[in-house]
Protein backbone atom coordinates (compact mmCIF):
# COMPACT_ATOMS: atom_id res chain seq x y z
CA UNK A 1 0.00 0.00 0.00
CA UNK A 2 2.34 2.61 1.18
CA UNK A 3 4.77 1.53 -1.63
CA UNK A 4 1.86 2.20 -4.18
CA UNK A 5 1.21 5.57 -2.54
CA UNK A 6 4.73 6.37 -3.35
CA UNK A 7 4.47 5.96 -6.56
CA UNK A 8 1.33 7.73 -7.01
CA UNK A 9 2.82 10.29 -5.74
CA UNK A 10 6.13 10.32 -7.46
CA UNK A 11 3.32 10.97 -10.63
CA UNK A 12 2.11 13.56 -9.54
CA UNK A 13 4.16 15.79 -7.40
CA UNK A 14 7.60 15.37 -8.70
CA UNK A 15 11.04 13.71 -7.36
CA UNK A 16 11.62 15.87 -3.77
CA UNK A 17 8.38 14.72 -2.25
CA UNK A 18 8.95 11.42 -3.35
CA UNK A 19 12.56 10.80 -1.74
CA UNK A 20 10.86 12.32 1.37
CA UNK A 21 8.13 9.91 1.48
CA UNK A 22 10.60 6.93 0.93
CA UNK A 23 12.30 7.69 3.87
CA UNK A 24 9.34 8.06 6.13
CA UNK A 25 8.18 5.06 4.67
CA UNK A 26 11.59 3.16 5.30
CA UNK A 27 11.97 4.44 9.06
CA UNK A 28 8.31 3.56 9.91
CA UNK A 29 9.27 0.03 7.83
CA UNK A 30 11.81 -0.16 10.17
CA UNK A 31 10.64 1.02 12.85
CA UNK A 32 7.92 -1.98 12.49
CA UNK A 33 10.54 -4.40 11.45
CA UNK A 34 11.73 -4.02 14.92
CA UNK A 35 9.25 -3.34 17.01
CA UNK A 36 8.20 -7.31 15.15
CA UNK A 37 11.85 -8.00 16.48
CA UNK A 38 11.49 -7.83 19.65
CA UNK A 39 11.12 -11.62 21.26
CA UNK A 40 7.74 -12.66 22.62
CA UNK A 41 8.06 -12.83 26.83
CA UNK A 42 7.58 -16.62 25.97
CA UNK A 43 10.30 -17.62 23.97
CA UNK A 44 12.95 -15.39 26.32
CA UNK A 45 11.89 -17.46 29.19
CA UNK A 46 12.78 -20.46 27.43
CA UNK A 47 16.74 -19.21 26.81
CA UNK A 48 19.69 -20.46 28.73
CA UNK A 49 20.38 -17.36 30.51
CA UNK A 50 17.09 -16.66 31.95
CA UNK A 51 16.45 -20.08 32.46
CA UNK A 52 19.42 -19.61 35.19
CA UNK A 53 17.78 -16.61 36.16
CA UNK A 54 15.10 -18.57 37.39
CA UNK A 55 16.78 -20.64 38.90
CA UNK A 56 18.17 -17.82 41.51
CA UNK A 57 14.56 -15.71 41.32
CA UNK A 58 11.17 -16.31 41.51
CA UNK A 59 9.39 -16.99 37.84
CA UNK A 60 7.04 -13.71 38.59
CA UNK A 61 10.06 -11.73 39.69
CA UNK A 62 11.58 -12.89 36.24
CA UNK A 63 8.89 -11.94 33.56
CA UNK A 64 8.10 -9.28 35.81
CA UNK A 65 11.43 -7.76 34.88
CA UNK A 66 11.72 -8.95 31.36
CA UNK A 67 8.33 -7.82 30.68
CA UNK A 68 9.68 -4.26 31.89
CA UNK A 69 12.95 -4.41 29.48
CA UNK A 70 10.40 -5.09 26.34
CA UNK A 71 8.10 -2.53 27.47
CA UNK A 72 10.75 0.03 27.72
CA UNK A 73 12.13 -0.66 24.08
CA UNK A 74 8.85 -0.94 22.73
CA UNK A 75 8.85 2.67 24.10
CA UNK A 76 11.97 3.74 22.78
CA UNK A 77 10.96 2.27 19.77
CA UNK A 78 7.75 3.92 19.68
CA UNK A 79 9.54 7.25 19.91
CA UNK A 80 12.04 6.82 17.42
CA UNK A 81 14.85 6.41 19.93
CA UNK A 82 17.61 4.84 18.15
CA UNK A 83 17.79 0.80 20.45
CA UNK A 84 20.27 -1.91 19.82
CA UNK A 85 18.91 -4.77 18.75
CA UNK A 86 18.91 -7.86 21.27
CA UNK A 87 18.31 -11.38 19.70
CA UNK A 88 16.32 -13.58 21.53
CA UNK A 89 19.59 -15.24 22.75
CA UNK A 90 21.35 -12.16 23.32
CA UNK A 91 22.94 -12.69 26.78
CA UNK A 92 21.76 -8.88 27.23
CA UNK A 93 18.22 -10.28 28.25
CA UNK A 94 20.33 -12.23 31.51
CA UNK A 95 22.30 -9.36 31.96
CA UNK A 96 19.95 -6.67 32.33
CA UNK A 97 16.98 -8.74 33.86
CA UNK A 98 19.81 -9.43 36.45
CA UNK A 99 20.32 -6.10 37.48
CA UNK A 100 17.36 -5.51 37.95
CA UNK A 101 16.11 -8.02 40.12
CA UNK A 102 19.51 -7.77 42.28
CA UNK A 103 18.16 -3.86 42.84
CA UNK A 104 15.08 -5.22 43.60
CA UNK A 105 15.93 -7.93 46.08
CA UNK A 106 18.47 -5.37 47.64
CA UNK A 107 17.53 -4.12 51.45
CA UNK A 108 15.66 -0.97 51.40
CA UNK A 109 17.57 -0.39 55.27
CA UNK A 110 21.35 -0.88 55.65
CA UNK A 111 24.19 -0.18 57.02
CA UNK A 112 25.28 3.10 56.55
CA UNK A 113 28.74 5.08 58.16
CA UNK A 114 27.52 7.76 60.45
CA UNK A 115 30.12 10.61 59.68
CA UNK A 116 28.29 13.20 61.08
CA UNK A 117 29.92 13.97 64.34
CA UNK A 118 26.20 13.64 65.64
CA UNK A 119 26.09 11.09 67.87
CA UNK A 120 22.65 10.62 68.44
CA UNK A 121 21.50 10.82 64.83
CA UNK A 122 17.60 10.57 64.44
CA UNK A 123 17.72 9.83 60.94
CA UNK A 124 20.39 7.14 61.30
CA UNK A 125 18.52 5.67 63.76
CA UNK A 126 19.84 7.00 66.95
CA UNK A 127 21.85 4.47 69.43
CA UNK A 128 23.63 1.48 67.29
CA UNK A 129 23.34 -1.89 70.30
CA UNK A 130 26.60 -2.50 72.11
CA UNK A 131 28.26 -5.90 71.31
CA UNK A 132 26.60 -8.05 74.01
CA UNK A 133 23.18 -6.72 73.01
CA UNK A 134 23.80 -7.88 69.03
CA UNK A 135 25.47 -11.03 70.31
CA UNK A 136 21.68 -11.30 72.59
CA UNK A 137 19.68 -10.98 69.26
CA UNK A 138 21.93 -13.08 66.95
CA UNK A 139 21.22 -15.83 69.55
CA UNK A 140 17.21 -15.53 70.50
CA UNK A 141 15.84 -14.03 66.97
CA UNK A 142 15.61 -17.50 65.21
CA UNK A 143 14.63 -19.35 67.92
CA UNK A 144 11.53 -20.01 71.06
CA UNK A 145 11.54 -18.30 74.04
CA UNK A 146 10.42 -17.57 77.09
CA UNK A 147 8.78 -14.42 76.64
CA UNK A 148 5.37 -15.07 78.26
CA UNK A 149 6.30 -18.33 79.83
CA UNK A 150 7.37 -19.02 83.98
CA UNK A 151 10.61 -21.64 83.25
CA UNK A 152 9.95 -22.55 86.97
CA UNK A 153 6.54 -23.07 87.60
CA UNK A 154 5.34 -24.19 84.09
CA UNK A 155 2.94 -21.92 83.59
CA UNK A 156 2.21 -18.32 81.66
CA UNK A 157 4.35 -15.87 82.93
CA UNK A 158 4.86 -12.12 81.89
CA UNK A 159 7.14 -10.62 79.30
CA UNK A 160 7.65 -7.74 81.71
CA UNK A 161 8.83 -8.97 84.62
CA UNK A 162 11.57 -10.49 83.00
CA UNK A 163 13.57 -7.43 83.04
CA UNK A 164 11.72 -5.73 85.75
CA UNK A 165 14.59 -6.59 88.81
CA UNK A 166 17.40 -5.91 86.51
CA UNK A 167 15.94 -2.00 85.35
CA UNK A 168 15.03 -2.04 89.24
CA UNK A 169 18.76 -2.70 90.28
CA UNK A 170 21.05 -0.47 87.90
CA UNK A 171 18.06 2.28 87.99
CA UNK A 172 16.97 2.56 91.92
CA UNK A 173 13.61 2.53 91.09
CA UNK A 174 10.87 0.16 92.94
CA UNK A 175 9.29 -1.26 89.48
CA UNK A 176 9.54 -0.87 85.40
CA UNK A 177 7.72 -0.86 82.51
CA UNK A 178 9.11 -1.16 78.70
CA UNK A 179 6.62 -0.02 75.72
CA UNK A 180 7.61 1.15 72.39
CA UNK A 181 8.97 4.54 72.92
CA UNK A 182 9.36 7.41 75.08
CA UNK A 183 6.45 9.01 73.46
CA UNK A 184 4.67 6.06 74.24
CA UNK A 185 5.75 5.60 77.88
CA UNK A 186 4.50 9.41 78.43
CA UNK A 187 1.32 8.83 76.76
CA UNK A 188 0.74 5.55 79.16
CA UNK A 189 1.86 7.32 82.58
CA UNK A 190 -0.58 10.38 81.84
CA UNK A 191 -3.22 8.24 81.78
CA UNK A 192 -2.27 5.72 84.64
CA UNK A 193 -1.81 8.26 86.85
CA UNK A 194 -4.14 11.66 86.35
CA UNK A 195 -7.04 10.70 83.50
CA UNK A 196 -9.60 13.48 83.58
CA UNK A 197 -7.59 15.26 86.12
CA UNK A 198 -4.83 18.21 85.42
CA UNK A 199 -1.42 17.86 84.84
CA UNK A 200 0.78 20.92 86.30
CA UNK A 201 3.69 22.07 83.52
CA UNK A 202 5.64 24.54 83.58
CA UNK A 203 5.67 26.83 80.42
CA UNK A 204 9.61 26.30 79.87
CA UNK A 205 8.63 22.41 79.66
CA UNK A 206 6.17 23.03 77.16
CA UNK A 207 8.35 21.32 74.74
CA UNK A 208 7.51 19.93 71.48
CA UNK A 209 10.36 16.74 70.49
CA UNK A 210 10.07 15.95 66.90
CA UNK A 211 6.98 15.03 64.29
CA UNK A 212 4.43 15.39 66.20
CA UNK A 213 5.14 15.00 69.82
CA UNK A 214 4.14 18.15 71.70
CA UNK A 215 3.57 18.19 75.12
CA UNK A 216 -0.04 20.20 74.70
CA UNK A 217 -1.26 17.77 72.53
CA UNK A 218 0.01 14.51 74.30
CA UNK A 219 -1.89 16.01 77.00
CA UNK A 220 -4.97 15.75 74.84
CA UNK A 221 -4.47 12.35 73.92
CA UNK A 222 -3.49 10.63 77.08
CA UNK A 223 -7.12 12.97 78.26
CA UNK A 224 -5.81 14.62 81.10
CA UNK A 225 -5.95 18.51 81.51
CA UNK A 226 -2.91 20.98 80.86
CA UNK A 227 -2.55 23.04 83.73
CA UNK A 228 0.29 25.65 82.45
CA UNK A 229 2.08 27.56 84.98
CA UNK A 230 5.25 30.35 85.21
CA UNK A 231 6.58 31.60 82.23
CA UNK A 232 8.68 30.91 79.33
CA UNK A 233 12.03 31.79 80.91
CA UNK A 234 11.29 31.63 84.91
CA UNK A 235 8.95 29.56 86.84
CA UNK A 236 9.30 29.56 90.67
CA UNK A 237 8.02 26.42 93.01
CA UNK A 238 5.20 28.89 94.51
CA UNK A 239 3.50 28.93 90.43
CA UNK A 240 3.49 24.96 91.49
CA UNK A 241 2.13 25.26 94.82
CA UNK A 242 -0.75 27.80 93.74
CA UNK A 243 -1.97 25.74 91.54
CA UNK A 244 -2.70 22.65 92.92
CA UNK A 245 -6.05 22.56 93.88
CA UNK A 246 -8.40 19.27 94.23
CA UNK A 247 -8.42 19.15 90.71
CA UNK A 248 -4.69 18.28 90.30
CA UNK A 249 -3.64 14.56 89.75
CA UNK A 250 0.01 15.22 88.83
CA UNK A 251 2.98 17.65 88.76
CA UNK A 252 4.98 17.12 85.80
CA UNK A 253 8.57 17.82 84.50
CA UNK A 254 10.21 17.55 80.86
CA UNK A 255 13.63 17.23 80.31
CA UNK A 256 14.44 20.44 77.81
CA UNK A 257 15.89 18.03 75.24
CA UNK A 258 16.38 19.78 71.96
CA UNK A 259 16.57 23.14 72.81
CA UNK A 260 18.28 25.82 75.21
CA UNK A 261 16.90 28.43 77.15
CA UNK A 262 19.35 31.14 78.75
CA UNK A 263 19.86 34.33 80.61
CA UNK A 264 17.49 35.31 83.03
CA UNK A 265 16.37 32.02 83.67
CA UNK A 266 14.37 30.08 86.64
CA UNK A 267 13.75 26.50 86.98
CA UNK A 268 12.74 24.09 89.90
CA UNK A 269 14.95 21.22 89.96
CA UNK A 270 13.44 18.07 90.13
CA UNK A 271 14.46 17.58 93.43
CA UNK A 272 12.17 20.48 95.20
CA UNK A 273 9.23 20.05 92.59
CA UNK A 274 9.15 15.89 94.71
CA UNK A 275 9.49 17.85 97.97
CA UNK A 276 6.46 19.74 97.35
CA UNK A 277 4.33 17.32 95.31
CA UNK A 278 4.61 14.80 98.84
CA UNK A 279 3.93 17.93 100.98
CA UNK A 280 0.82 18.35 99.20
CA UNK A 281 -0.18 14.80 98.66
CA UNK A 282 0.55 14.86 94.58
CA UNK A 283 2.63 12.49 93.03
CA UNK A 284 5.48 13.90 90.67
CA UNK A 285 7.02 12.17 87.14
CA UNK A 286 9.42 13.07 85.20
CA UNK A 287 9.86 12.93 81.37
CA UNK A 288 13.88 12.22 81.80
CA UNK A 289 14.15 11.35 77.65
CA UNK A 290 17.50 10.88 77.21
CA UNK A 291 18.13 7.59 79.51
CA UNK A 292 21.46 8.74 80.93
CA UNK A 293 21.32 6.74 83.93
CA UNK A 294 24.49 7.85 85.62
CA UNK A 295 25.56 11.28 86.60
CA UNK A 296 27.61 12.82 83.65
CA UNK A 297 30.73 14.53 83.62
CA UNK A 298 29.66 18.22 85.06
CA UNK A 299 30.77 19.67 81.73
CA UNK A 300 27.39 18.15 80.24
CA UNK A 301 25.68 20.54 82.30
CA UNK A 302 23.06 17.68 83.23
CA UNK A 303 23.35 17.82 87.06
CA UNK A 304 20.34 15.94 88.86
CA UNK A 305 19.03 14.89 85.78
CA UNK A 306 20.26 11.17 85.38
CA UNK A 307 17.45 8.58 86.16
CA UNK A 308 19.62 7.66 89.34
CA UNK A 309 19.76 11.20 90.51
CA UNK A 310 15.41 11.59 89.84
CA UNK A 311 14.90 8.12 91.87
CA UNK A 312 17.28 9.44 94.86
CA UNK A 313 15.39 12.51 94.63
CA UNK A 314 11.97 10.42 95.21
CA UNK A 315 10.65 11.08 91.62
CA UNK A 316 7.29 8.68 91.59
CA UNK A 317 7.96 7.89 88.20
CA UNK A 318 10.75 8.88 85.11
CA UNK A 319 10.21 7.71 81.94
CA UNK A 320 13.11 7.65 79.38
CA UNK A 321 13.66 6.71 75.75
CA UNK A 322 15.78 2.87 75.14
CA UNK A 323 17.87 4.11 72.17
CA UNK A 324 19.59 7.54 73.31
CA UNK A 325 21.91 8.15 75.37
CA UNK A 326 21.06 4.41 77.38
CA UNK A 327 22.23 2.88 74.26
CA UNK A 328 20.22 0.15 73.85
CA UNK A 329 17.18 -0.57 71.55
CA UNK A 330 14.32 1.48 70.73
CA UNK A 331 11.59 1.43 73.66
CA UNK A 332 9.99 3.57 76.54
CA UNK A 333 11.17 2.67 80.06
CA UNK A 334 8.84 3.58 82.70
CA UNK A 335 10.59 3.25 86.19
CA UNK A 336 9.32 4.35 89.32
CA UNK A 337 6.61 3.30 92.42
CA UNK A 338 5.06 -0.22 91.57
CA UNK A 339 1.74 0.98 92.70
CA UNK A 340 1.65 3.50 89.79
CA UNK A 341 3.62 1.19 86.91
CA UNK A 342 0.68 -1.70 87.97
CA UNK A 343 -1.69 0.39 87.25
CA UNK A 344 -0.24 1.73 84.24
CA UNK A 345 0.22 -2.21 82.96
CA UNK A 346 -3.26 -3.05 83.36
CA UNK A 347 -4.69 -0.44 81.04
CA UNK A 348 -5.78 -1.83 77.38
CA UNK A 349 -3.36 0.81 75.87
CA UNK A 350 -0.65 -0.73 77.78
CA UNK A 351 -1.31 -4.28 75.31
CA UNK A 352 -1.59 -1.76 72.46
CA UNK A 353 2.71 -0.03 73.09
CA UNK A 354 3.98 -3.28 74.27
CA UNK A 355 7.48 -4.20 73.05
CA UNK A 356 8.86 -7.52 71.20
CA UNK A 357 11.00 -10.15 72.24
CA UNK A 358 13.96 -8.65 69.90
CA UNK A 359 13.51 -5.11 71.92
CA UNK A 360 13.63 -6.82 75.42
CA UNK A 361 17.02 -9.29 74.15
CA UNK A 362 18.46 -5.96 73.46
CA UNK A 363 17.81 -4.07 76.09
CA UNK A 364 18.41 -7.15 78.58
CA UNK A 365 21.93 -7.46 77.33
CA UNK A 366 22.44 -3.36 77.42
CA UNK A 367 21.05 -3.30 81.26
CA UNK A 368 23.45 -6.14 81.90
CA UNK A 369 26.63 -4.55 80.77
CA UNK A 370 25.68 -1.56 83.16
CA UNK A 371 24.83 -3.99 85.83
CA UNK A 372 28.69 -4.70 85.44
CA UNK A 373 29.79 -0.99 86.39
CA UNK A 374 29.63 2.52 84.99
CA UNK A 375 32.94 2.22 83.86
CA UNK A 376 32.30 -0.64 81.65
CA UNK A 377 28.80 0.89 80.03
CA UNK A 378 31.14 4.10 79.57
CA UNK A 379 33.46 1.35 77.95
CA UNK A 380 31.15 -0.95 76.22
CA UNK A 381 28.16 1.06 75.13
CA UNK A 382 28.71 2.59 72.20
CA UNK A 383 26.89 5.94 72.16
CA UNK A 384 29.17 6.36 75.37
CA UNK A 385 32.16 5.34 74.18
CA UNK A 386 31.66 8.01 71.68
CA UNK A 387 30.85 10.81 74.09
CA UNK A 388 33.82 9.81 76.11
CA UNK A 389 36.34 9.36 73.31
CA UNK A 390 39.12 11.97 74.26
CA UNK A 391 39.79 14.50 71.88
CA UNK A 392 43.23 14.19 71.94
CA UNK A 393 43.04 10.08 70.41
CA UNK A 394 40.78 11.66 67.36
CA UNK A 395 43.06 14.50 66.44
CA UNK A 396 46.00 11.51 66.43
CA UNK A 397 43.79 9.33 64.30
CA UNK A 398 43.07 12.11 61.49
CA UNK A 399 46.60 12.98 61.37
CA UNK A 400 47.61 9.32 61.11
CA UNK A 401 44.47 9.36 58.10
CA UNK A 402 46.11 11.85 56.37
CA UNK A 403 49.83 10.71 56.97
CA UNK A 404 48.90 7.11 55.13
CA UNK A 405 46.33 8.61 52.75
CA UNK A 406 47.01 12.28 51.36
CA UNK A 407 49.69 11.13 48.77
CA UNK A 408 47.65 8.18 47.29
CA UNK A 409 44.31 10.41 47.23
CA UNK A 410 46.67 12.96 45.49
CA UNK A 411 47.26 10.91 42.02
CA UNK A 412 43.26 10.15 42.01
CA UNK A 413 42.84 14.15 42.10
CA UNK A 414 41.62 14.39 45.63
CA UNK A 415 42.97 16.63 48.55
CA UNK A 416 42.77 15.48 52.01
CA UNK A 417 43.45 17.20 55.28
CA UNK A 418 42.01 17.37 58.68
CA UNK A 419 40.58 20.42 61.04
CA UNK A 420 39.58 20.32 64.67
CA UNK A 421 35.83 20.49 65.22
CA UNK A 422 32.87 20.71 67.19
CA UNK A 423 30.17 17.51 67.55
CA UNK A 424 27.00 17.43 68.83
CA UNK A 425 24.89 14.67 70.41
CA UNK A 426 21.86 15.30 68.70
CA UNK A 427 18.97 13.10 68.88
CA UNK A 428 16.86 15.01 71.90
CA UNK A 429 19.88 14.95 74.07
CA UNK A 430 22.30 17.31 75.49
CA UNK A 431 21.18 20.32 73.47
CA UNK A 432 23.68 22.69 74.59
CA UNK A 433 26.71 20.71 74.78
CA UNK A 434 29.40 20.10 72.03
CA UNK A 435 32.46 17.49 72.17
CA UNK A 436 35.68 19.01 70.32
CA UNK A 437 36.04 16.37 68.07
CA UNK A 438 38.41 16.08 64.50
CA UNK A 439 37.36 15.67 60.92
CA UNK A 440 39.05 14.81 57.66
CA UNK A 441 38.41 17.13 54.60
CA UNK A 442 38.05 15.64 51.11
CA UNK A 443 38.42 18.17 48.30
CA UNK A 444 39.16 18.42 44.86
CA UNK A 445 39.73 20.64 41.93
CA UNK A 446 38.88 18.17 39.13
CA UNK A 447 36.33 16.27 40.64
CA UNK A 448 32.70 17.31 41.88
CA UNK A 449 32.87 16.86 45.47
CA UNK A 450 28.71 17.15 45.68
CA UNK A 451 28.27 14.46 43.02
CA UNK A 452 30.74 12.46 45.05
CA UNK A 453 29.08 13.17 48.65
CA UNK A 454 25.94 11.60 46.29
CA UNK A 455 28.13 9.00 44.85
CA UNK A 456 28.94 7.96 48.64
CA UNK A 457 25.39 7.57 49.70
CA UNK A 458 24.46 5.28 46.83
CA UNK A 459 27.64 3.00 47.94
CA UNK A 460 26.84 -0.54 49.66
CA UNK A 461 27.50 1.00 52.40
CA UNK A 462 26.95 4.29 52.39
CA UNK A 463 28.58 7.24 54.21
CA UNK A 464 27.16 9.84 54.95
CA UNK A 465 29.32 13.16 55.62
CA UNK A 466 28.72 16.56 55.82
CA UNK A 467 29.52 18.98 52.61
CA UNK A 468 30.47 22.27 53.56
CA UNK A 469 32.77 25.17 52.22
CA UNK A 470 32.83 22.84 48.76
CA UNK A 471 34.52 20.09 50.94
CA UNK A 472 33.33 16.46 52.14
CA UNK A 473 34.03 15.91 55.81
CA UNK A 474 34.01 12.94 57.59
CA UNK A 475 34.01 13.35 61.13
CA UNK A 476 35.82 10.48 63.03
CA UNK A 477 33.58 10.77 66.57
CA UNK A 478 30.80 8.66 65.40
CA UNK A 479 33.08 5.94 63.80
CA UNK A 480 31.87 2.13 64.77
CA UNK A 481 34.34 -1.00 64.30
CA UNK A 482 34.48 -1.94 60.93
CA UNK A 483 33.86 2.00 59.76
CA UNK A 484 37.81 2.42 59.25
CA UNK A 485 38.16 -0.49 56.77
CA UNK A 486 35.00 0.89 54.30
CA UNK A 487 36.63 4.01 54.22
CA UNK A 488 40.03 2.67 53.82
CA UNK A 489 38.16 0.41 50.99
CA UNK A 490 36.59 4.15 49.45
CA UNK A 491 40.20 6.06 49.68
CA UNK A 492 41.83 2.74 47.68
CA UNK A 493 39.44 3.52 44.83
CA UNK A 494 39.71 7.20 44.70
CA UNK A 495 43.56 6.94 44.84
CA UNK A 496 42.90 4.18 41.98
CA UNK A 497 42.85 5.63 38.43
CA UNK A 498 41.12 9.10 37.65
CA UNK A 499 38.87 7.27 35.00
CA UNK A 500 36.89 5.04 38.00
CA UNK A 501 35.58 8.15 39.45
CA UNK A 502 34.68 10.02 36.07
CA UNK A 503 30.92 9.83 37.79
CA UNK A 504 31.86 12.13 40.11
CA UNK A 505 32.83 14.82 37.63
CA UNK A 506 30.46 17.74 36.32
C1 LIG B 1 13.15 11.91 73.10
C2 LIG B 1 12.17 12.37 74.07
C3 LIG B 1 10.83 11.95 74.00
C4 LIG B 1 10.36 11.02 72.92
O1 LIG B 1 10.98 9.78 73.06
P1 LIG B 1 10.90 8.68 71.89
O2 LIG B 1 11.62 7.51 72.45
O3 LIG B 1 11.53 9.29 70.72
O4 LIG B 1 9.46 8.40 71.68
C5 LIG B 1 9.95 12.40 74.93
N1 LIG B 1 10.35 13.24 75.91
C6 LIG B 1 11.63 13.67 76.01
C7 LIG B 1 12.00 14.61 77.12
C8 LIG B 1 12.58 13.24 75.09
O5 LIG B 1 13.84 13.66 75.20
Amino acid sequence: MTQQKGVFERQITGLEVQAEAEQTVSADQERHRLLAGLPQLGRLLEQEGIQRLLSDYPRTWVSEALRELLADRRGRLKAGEEVEVWAVDSERWEERAREKLEERERPRLVRVINATGVVLHTNLGRAPLGRLACERLQELAGTYTNLEFDLQRRERGSRQSLLESALCAVTGAEAALVVNNNAAAVMLMLQAMSAGREVILSRGEMVEIGGSFRMPEVMEVAGVRLREVGTTNRTHLRDYEQAISEETGLLLKVHRSNFVIEGFVKEVEAEALVGLGHRRGVSVMVDQGSGMLMEPPAHWGERGWSVRALHRAGADVVTWSGDKLFGGPQCGVITGKASWIKKAAKLPIARALRVDKLTLAALEATVQVYAYGDDIAWRDIPVLSALSTDAEALYEQAEFWVQRWRAALKRGGWSLSWEKAEARVGGGSLPALTLPTARLCLGSAVHSVSLFEAALRTRTIPIIGLLERGCLWLDLRTWLSGDAEAVSCLFEEMAGSREDLRSHRE
